[in-house]
């Protein structure tokens, strides 16, 4: 048995290699690859991709998957080799009944398709992107056919992106969000709003950059496992083993974007940091469970980013690095990393409306896979939605149905992960704060690194070895349930706002 195991590892370290490549080729793409180079390197994508698909679906690995997963056999297995062989064994199955040819197409299109998105959202034209969009649905959702013919796509692309997730789940949790946030909102909006015009200023990007760098190893981002670049849209990506990178997106005139958007993916990147080595070459590895992983880049957002504790300790060096941060009192500072107020842009937005964005993109979502609506109709729909939801009208595509690059990749499904970590997160925080103290005296004490070990021994450490719901039940011995997470939403924001 030992021998099958190390064949098994062997076979997924060549996967690796080649994803490897890839996924520096998608970073270069976001980060340096200049116009007319576009075209060589989703080619090169399509090419990487399409030799690692091979192994996963050669005759050999097959056999191999199927030997491993023989109960007896199985049986005698780590718990780490299990997760591999179950998870290989369901991926090699339904990357089988897709014909290598449509593979490679899809795995192209969706790299142009990228660069199709960012050319329309600059001239904020959805026409541009609509026949790559129209493409990507169409394409995905065959894709999502072939792999698993007998279910209904929208439910394999939950499941994909949040392993053991159902629309039943998130129904009865966004339905619960969306009837305590109601009152919340309305609460705050009538309540006397903060005067922010402190904020106003122009803070040069050479310090935003340096402010990153502080904050990342602040919350404990390792720099000799990680590095940082820009791009239109933030992200993190492991380029193979010991090398988790975040890009950012800087403006002068708006440095809590940057601030948050570097703390969100620092979280991301922390949680990648710390998975236990000896995990290598096994599934547990790689953290698919998008939420799971959301829960952790929010928890550093907006938990722990947006407490008074977080700043107390740093906010001298805020404005030895911005000058102008000196002219803004800290209590003005946490007003507006606080403030909530309805948006158009859902990573700008704030924790509360947050979930709103998120709602809206999962009705249309599954307005999508249920044939509801054609690609056409997108921004207006999009437009209709947001009215509904956050009682504002985008008055252009970029600000509505183009601000996301999600769709433009296929990754649909994606979205109601993001609300599923926050949702994770309330229960996480009540776990955390019974058997620490309060993340605000310890962070206050300048202890951060105490709340990064937490994460790190509960959660970080085993990878996927869990899936969310198993992490939950283990940590907080409960069902998902929004519950804490409106507790802590009325809470914080009842004091903030005085009601
Ligand atoms: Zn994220």
């Amino acid at each position: 048995m030992n021998n099958s195991v190390a064949r098994l590892k062997d076979h997924m370290k060549k996967i690796e290699q080649y994803q490897t490549i890839e996924n520096l080729l998608y970073w270069d793409l976001a980060t340096m690859t200049p116009e007319k180079g576009v075209d060589s390197k989703a080619e090169a994508i399509g090419f990487f991709s399409t030799e690692a698909f091979r192994l996963s679906t050669s005759e050999e690995y097959g056999s191999l998957l199927k030997e491993l997963s023989a109960p007896e056999n199985y049986n005698t297995l780590e718990p780490a080799i299990k997760v591999t062989v179950r998870r290989e064994l369901r991926d090699y199955e339904r990357f089988c009944r897709v014909p290598e040819d449509f593979y490679t197409e899809y795995v192209t299109l969706k790299a142009r398709s990228q660069r199709a998105w960012e050319t329309a959202k600059k001239a904020s034209d959805f026409s541009v992107y609509a026949p790559y969009l129209d493409k990507i649905i169409q394409m995905t959702k065959q894709y999502v056919r072939y792999m698993e013919p007998d279910q209904k796509p929208y439910e394999v692309l939950l499941d994909m992106f949040e392993e053991g997730m159902d629309s039943q789940t998130i129904d009865r949790v966004f339905e619960e969000l969306k009837e305590g946030l109601r009152p919340l909102l309305k609460k705050i909006r009538e309540a006397e709003q903060p005067d922010l015009s402190a904020l106003k200023g122009i803070y040069p990007i050479s310090g935003q950059k340096k402010l990153q760098d502080m904050l990342l190893s602040y919350m404990g981002f390792d720099f000799t496992k990680g590095t940082t670049a820009e791009s239109e849209h933030p992200f993190t990506s492991e380029i193979g083993s010991g090398d988790i990178r975040i890009t950012n997106h800087f403006r002068e005139e708006d440095p809590l974007a940057a601030i948050f958007s570097a703390i969100h993916e620092g979280g991301h990147a922390i949680f990648d940091q710390n998975i236990d080595p000896s995990y290598a070459h096994t599934s547990v590895m790689q953290v698919n469970m998008m939420g799971l992983h959301e829960s952790q880049s929010r928890f550093y957002e907006n938990i722990l980013g947006r407490n008074p504790g977080f700043w107390s300790p740093i906010y001298t060096k805020l404005g030895e690095l911005l000058p102008h941060f000196q002219e803004v009192p800290f209590d003005t500072f946490l007003k507006a990393i606080n403030h909530v107020e309805p948006s158009m842009i859902r990573i700008d937005a704030d924790e509360v409306t947050y979930c709103l964005h998120i709602i809206l993109r999962y009705e249309i979502e599954r307005a999508i896979f249920n044939d509801e609506v054609t690609t056409e109709e997108l921004p207006a729909l999009w437009n209709d939605k947001m009215e509904e939801l956050l009682g504002i009208r985008p008055a252009t595509d970029a600000e509505g149905v183009l601000q996301d690059t999600h769709w433009s990749d296929g990754s649909f499904g994606y979205f109601p992960s993001y609300l599923l970590g926050s949702v994770y997160d309330g229960m996480f925080l009540e776990a955390m704060e019974k058997e620490l103290e309060s993340i605000e005296e310890i962070m206050s004490k300048g202890e951060i690194m105490k709340i990064t070990k937490w994460l790190n021994t509960n959660i970080h450490q085993n990878g996927s070895l869990y899936t969310s719901r198993e992490v939950i039940q283990r940590l907080c011995g409960k069902e998902i349930s929004a519950r804490p997470l409106l507790d802590y939403f009325n809470k914080k924001y009842s004091e903030i706002y005085s009601f």
